[in-house]
């Protein structure tokens, strides 16, 4: 590849951060990182800013920064330690970032990836919340700002790999009939309903094909990470949400399909290893090596399709009629999500809980329509103080 790339990191410590760092290890000459933020695992980040020699470190929490600046001080390195929500955003913006990888997790990560965006940075998404959350107006702030959105999330990534050439996410793909979003179905796909108020967060967090972080890993197992990624889809590839399919594929194999007027279907496959979509979006349009070891076909030997069960997993529909409904519907979709998550995962909610409130959350705050940011910003805090309070009146009820 031609001149090195500076690219900053988002959520560095987490799983799709490190794994950023593992394939940007394999290509020194190619890129540099030039910064990393994250919340407070401040061990970690000054691992990772030693290994890379980064110029800029940023930590949400402040005593957490505190100690890293003092670790880095002790083994004699030059980087700068910076703390809060606005150093983070802040440091995206430079002009020795090309590139920047959105993996912060939830609507935390909203405020530095429009940042990189509105800096006209090609922005390589995994932080899928920030997008439903903002829908329309984030594709905007792109198209204003100039900026590139590479999708990391492994289906729109494949999506992306198999739209026509040129193609870019924000455009209306020529000839395009529909979207096919692959699933794995999750670690519950065959459990028992009856089983289900009863699974615990270590259970809901074994996914069956791929290694992520708890709150996507609940996610998938409620499939509300497929109806996030309906919405993501119809934003990123300006499509209704009817041309967005929906296909169970236990082998997740196959990462995604488009399907084109004359009756094609393209599909991207590959291990189940986010090395790969981050390799394609770090290179794009060009390929690099992601360290991913090649697929097998013969030893997996047969791919299998089914429908999704919308009855079992509420949350699809749940956020298929959010999408219809549009305005601040995904936003309030998403917030209710993630307090219900994070209650499941203290304990403090069992796993039926989580669609029952989003369904409730969802029922009493009217959809209004999205003009600026502080909508976005509104309709999410008045979402999770219903969805708190849905959740503190029902302990017992669904705990
Ligand atoms: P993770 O929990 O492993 O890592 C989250 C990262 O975000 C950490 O670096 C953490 O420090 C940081 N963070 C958390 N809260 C923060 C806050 N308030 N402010 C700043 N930073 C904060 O999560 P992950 O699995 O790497 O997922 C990250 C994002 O990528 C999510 O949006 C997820 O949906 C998306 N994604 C992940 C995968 C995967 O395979 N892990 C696949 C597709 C999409
Ligand atoms: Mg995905």
């Amino acid at each position: 590849m031609s001149a090195q790339r500076g690219i900053a990191i988002l959520g560095s410590t987490g799983s799709i951060g490190r794994s950023t760092l593992a394939v940007i290890a394999l290509h020194p000459e190619a890129f540099k990182v030039t910064m990393l933020g994250a919340h407070s695992s401040w061990q970690t980040i000054v691992e990772q800013a030693l290994a890379f020699q980064v110029e800029t470190v940023v930590l949400i929490d402040e005593q957490a920064a505190a100690q890293a600046r003092a670790a880095l001080a002790a083994a004699g390195a030059k980087t700068r330690v910076e703390s809060g929500a606005q150093a983070l955003a802040d440091a995206v913006t430079g002009a020795e970032v090309h590139m920047v990888m959105a993996a912060i997790v939830g609507a935390a990560g909203l405020l530095p990836t429009l940042a990189a965006v509105r800096a006209g940075k090609r922005v390589l998404l995994a932080n899928k919340e920030a997008l439903v959350m903002t829908g329309r107006l984030l594709m905007e702030e792109v198209r204003r700002a100039g900026a590139q959105l590479i999708p990391i999330d492994s289906e729109h990534n494949a999506i992306f790999q198999c739209m026509p050439a040129g193609y870019l996410p924000g455009d209306v793909p020529a000839g395009v009939t529909r979207v096919l979003l692959t699933a794995s179905g999750g670690p519950f796909r065959t459990t028992d309903v009856a089983k289900l108020p009863h699974v615990t967060p270590d259970e809901a967090c074994a996914h069956p094909k791929w290694k992520m972080g708890r709150k996507i890993s609940v996610d998938s197992a409620t499939l509300m990470n497929k109806g996030l990624e309906v919405i993501e889809a119809t934003l990123l590839f300006d499509l209704p949400e009817t041309k967005v399919d929906v296909v169970v594929h236990p082998q997740s194999v196959i990462h995604s399909l488009v399907e084109y007027a004359d009756g094609s279907m393209l599909a991207q496959l590959g291990a189940p290893d986010m090395r790969t979509p981050i390799a394609q979006a770090l290179a794009w349009p060009e390929r690099i090596t992601s360290g991913v070891q090649s697929l097998d076909l013969i030893a997996i030997g047969q791919l299998g399709f089914e429908p999704p069960d919308y009855i079992r997993f509420p949350c699809l529909a749940l956020a298929r009629a959010a999408a219809r409904t549009g305005g601040t519907s995904p936003t309030v979709l998403n917030a209710a999500n993630e307090v219900a998550v994070q209650a499941f995962l203290d304990g403090r909610l069992n796993f039926v809980g989580i669609s029952t409130v989003i369904d409730k959350v969802l029922q009493r705050a009217d959809s209004s329509p999205v003009k600026a940011l502080g909508d976005v910003l509104d309709a999410d805090a008045a979402a999770r103080r219903l969805a708190v309070s849905l959740i503190e009146l029902s302990s017992g009820a669904f705990a």
